[in-house]
C-alpha cells in the first residue's frame, strides 16, 4: 500500500534519528524535504540514497499534486523538514491534508520535537501547555499576541531565533511582568545545550551579560498566569468584566 510517511529528524544530535526512521528513509521512492541540500547531508551521513524534491511554503500546493501522482503509481513517499517533526512550525499541513483527501494513508514516524524536549526538562507544569510557535517578528504585533496570552494559565511555549531572542524576552517581561518565571532552552541535544530558569528580569540580565547565550536556537517556556480572583466571581459578573475589558483601551 502506498503511504506518505511523516518522519521526524534530529534537532541537533544525529544519534536521535531512530532506526525505523532510517529504514523508512532508505526505503522511500521519493523524499519531500523542506531543503534538499540540508536533508542531503543527513542522508549522506546515514548512507541513504533517494530521489528528493523540495516542499516549502511557496510550492506546497503544486508539490501536493506531484506527491499524489507518485502515490497513485504505488510509490512510498516521505516528508521531512530541516529539523524535528514536520508541520510543527514547519511546512506540510497542506500536503498532508491533500494526500488524506485523495484517500491515501499518511503515517507518522515520530521522534524529535524541540518544544516537547524543552518542556520535558523545564520543570514547568506540563499537564497543560499552550504551544504558540514563533511570535510575530514586529514588536507591535508581538506585544499584541503576548497581551492576548497574559492571563492564560497553561505553560506558554514559544520558538525563538538568535535575532529576536533578546527583544522577545523584553516584550514578555513588559507584558507578563518582570517577575514571571520562565525557562530558556537553547541548542538542545547540541554541544552548547543550556537550560536556564529564572524570572524574566533575571533571564534578561543573564543573557545581556553573555552574548554567547543569545546564539543558536531557543525554546522559551513561560509559567502560566496564576489563576486567582475572577474564577471565584459569579459567571454574570465575570461576563460583564470580560465585556468591559474588550471595550477598554
Ligand atoms: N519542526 C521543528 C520541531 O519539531 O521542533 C521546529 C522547526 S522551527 C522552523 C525551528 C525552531 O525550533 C527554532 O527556531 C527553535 O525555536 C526550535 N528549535 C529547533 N531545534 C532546537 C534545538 N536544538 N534547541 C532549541 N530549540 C530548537
Amino acid at each position: 500500500e502506498p503511504v506518505l510517511y511523516i518522519v521526524a529528524t534530529p534537532i541537533g544530535n544525529l544519534g536521535d534519528l531512530s532506526p525505523r526512521a532510517q529504514e523508512v528513509l532508505a526505503g522511500a521512492d521519493l523524499i519531500a524535504a523542506e531543503d534538499t541540500r540540508h536533508t542531503g547531508r543527513l542522508l549522506a551521513h546515514f548512507n541513504i540514497k533517494a530521489a528528493m524534491i523540495s516542499v516549502h511554503d511557496h510550492n506546497e500546493r503544486q508539490r501536493a499534486d506531484l506527491v499524489i501522482r507518485h502515490l497513485q503509481e504505488g510509490d512510498q513517499v516521505v516528508l521531512v523538514s530541516d529539523a524535528g517533526t514536520p508541520l510543527i512550525s514547519d511546512p506540510g499541513f497542506f500536503l498532508v491534508r491533500a494526500v488524506r483527501e485523495a484517500g491515501f494513508k499518511v503515517s507518522p514516524v515520530p521522534g524529535c520535537c524541540a518544544f516537547i524536549a524543552a518542556l520535558s526538562v523545564s520543570g514547568l507544569p506540563s499537564d497543560r501547555f499552550l504551544f504558540e510557535g514563533f511570535l510575530p517578528s514586529k514588536s507591535g504585533a508581538r506585544r499584541q499576541r503576548l497581551e492576548a496570552l497574559r492571563n492564560e494559565t497553561p505553560t506558554l511555549v514559544f520558538y525563538e531565533s538568535t535575532h529576536r531572542i533578546a527583544s522577545s524576552l523584553d516584550d514578555m517581561s513588559s507584558v507578563f511582568g518582570a517577575e514571571r518565571y520562565a525557562v530558556v532552552a537553547r541548542e538542545l541535544t547540541k554541544t552548547f545545550e543550556t537550560v536556564r530558569g529564572g524570572t524574566l528580569a533575571e533571564l534578561i540580565d543573564w543573557m545581556g551579560a553573555d552574548a554567547n547565550q543569545q546564539k543558536g536556537e531557543f525554546v522559551v517556556l513561560v509559567h502560566g498566569a496564576q489563576s486567582q480572583g475572577p474564577v471565584d466571581l459569579d459567571p454574570e459578573a465575570l461576563r460583564i468584566v470580560r465585556l468591559l475589558n474588550e471595550e477598554l483601551p
